[in-house]
């Protein structure tokens, strides 16, 4: 159900548009003024705001001010309702960003036509946004939702601090499987891949196309080392799909880098970090998860011993190939 808010100093007219709008099925919030107007917004996100002009303690005009200037609020379409019609306010109240208006005292058949015509509009402008940010093969985040994404997670950490981590695979000699299947069987793995990664993430956590067959997941709130449990779950996921496909099974693996944030300074850095230990993953044999431990400083490069390999080989799963583990080979 679409959320519509109506903003009102006059509690008469507030009833008025309540009772009127109440049969185009909508979850009706009201408002007796700009601030609780503002509140309501923030905390419910509705798909249109029916924002009176003229109001004591803060103006229509102020309220709309305050919701295009922020971004979580910008997108919500502002229909105006105003006693004034004057060509002057109509043109103000449009050009600060109002989608429509109707004057008081309004007529019903037009107020509800005007709300259902602004809702339209919104449900078109979610649409759009959506699609934006969905990749069509996987049915998965694309990258600039991934981007968006880290953006809001790294606000985060710098405002508050916390642990925030962020992981890289890609599909180990991914082009011999569209060589030898073809291209389309190699789309039905990219999108069984997908699946495979996001059985293995918690809500919380940003599973994303990053682009070809690279995947990437954000995973806020954890360590480099939660992080990479989560990377080996997925790794064990992706090795036990089985493809049918002209009575044989098509199977693949994938390689993973994992990065935290703490202590680098930018996204970039910390995508970089990940990325470079994806790259030592397939150095180092493929079907691994390989854990950058960030000691190096910020702005350098990686050093070898920065990096850990979490996981091991295909049917070694799980065991640990670092320095400091029986497994692991002194190099
Ligand atoms: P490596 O283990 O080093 O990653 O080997 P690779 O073969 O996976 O890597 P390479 O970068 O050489 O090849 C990636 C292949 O992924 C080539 C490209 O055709 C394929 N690919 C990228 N995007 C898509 C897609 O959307 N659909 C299909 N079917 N294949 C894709
Ligand atoms: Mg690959
Ligand atoms: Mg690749």
């Amino acid at each position: 159900m679409m959320k519509l808010l109506i903003v009102d100093d006059s509690p008469d007219s507030l009833e008025v548009a309540r009772i009127r709008l109440a049969k185009e099925g909508l979850d009706i919030y009201c408002a007796d003024g700009g601030r609780a107007g503002l509140e309501i917004a923030r905390r419910e996100k509705p798909d249109l705001i029916l924002l009176d002009v003229d109001m004591p303690e803060m103006s229509g005009f102020d309220v709309c001010r305050e919701l295009k200037a922020d971004p979580d609020l910008c997108m919500i379409p502002v229909l105006f309702v105003t006693a004034s019609c004057t060509a002057e306010d109509k043109v103000r109240g449009l050009d600060l960003g109002a989608i429509d208006y109707v004057t008081k005292p309004f007529d019903s058949f037009e107020l509800c036509a005007r709300v259902r015509a602004a809702l339209r509009t919104k449900h078109l402008q979610d649409l759009l946004v959506e699609y934006a940010h969905i990749d069509p093969l996987t049915g998965l985040p694309n990258r600039r939702a991934l981007f968006e994404r880290l953006e809001r997670e790294w606000a985060r950490i710098e405002r508050h601090g916390g642990r925030l981590s962020f992981i890289m695979a890609d599909i180990d000699r991914f082009k011999e499987v569209n060589d030898r299947f073809g291209h389309h069987i190699g789309d039905k793995m990219l999108h069984a891949v997908a699946q495979a990664i996001v059985k293995q993430c918690r809500e919380l956590d940003l599973p994303a196309r990053y682009g070809g067959e690279e995947f990437a997941v954000v995973v806020p709130f954890e360590t480099a080392e939660d992080a990479a449990r989560l990377a080996e779950r997925c790794r064990q996921e992706i090795a036990a799909i089985a493809l049918p496909c002209d009575g044989e099974t098509v199977a693949v693996t994938a390689s993973f880098g994992v990065a935290e944030a703490t202590g680098l300074s930018s996204i970039a850095l910390l995508v970089e970090r990940a990325d470079q230990a994806l790259y030592e993953a397939k150095k180092n044999g493929r079907n691994i998860v390989q854990t950058c431990q960030n000691t190096a400083s910020d702005t350098g490069k990686i050093l070898d011993e920065d990096l850990t390999v979490m996981s091991g080989l295909a049917d070694g799963g799980g065991m640990d190939f670092s320095p400091n583990s029986p497994n692991g080979a002194a190099s």
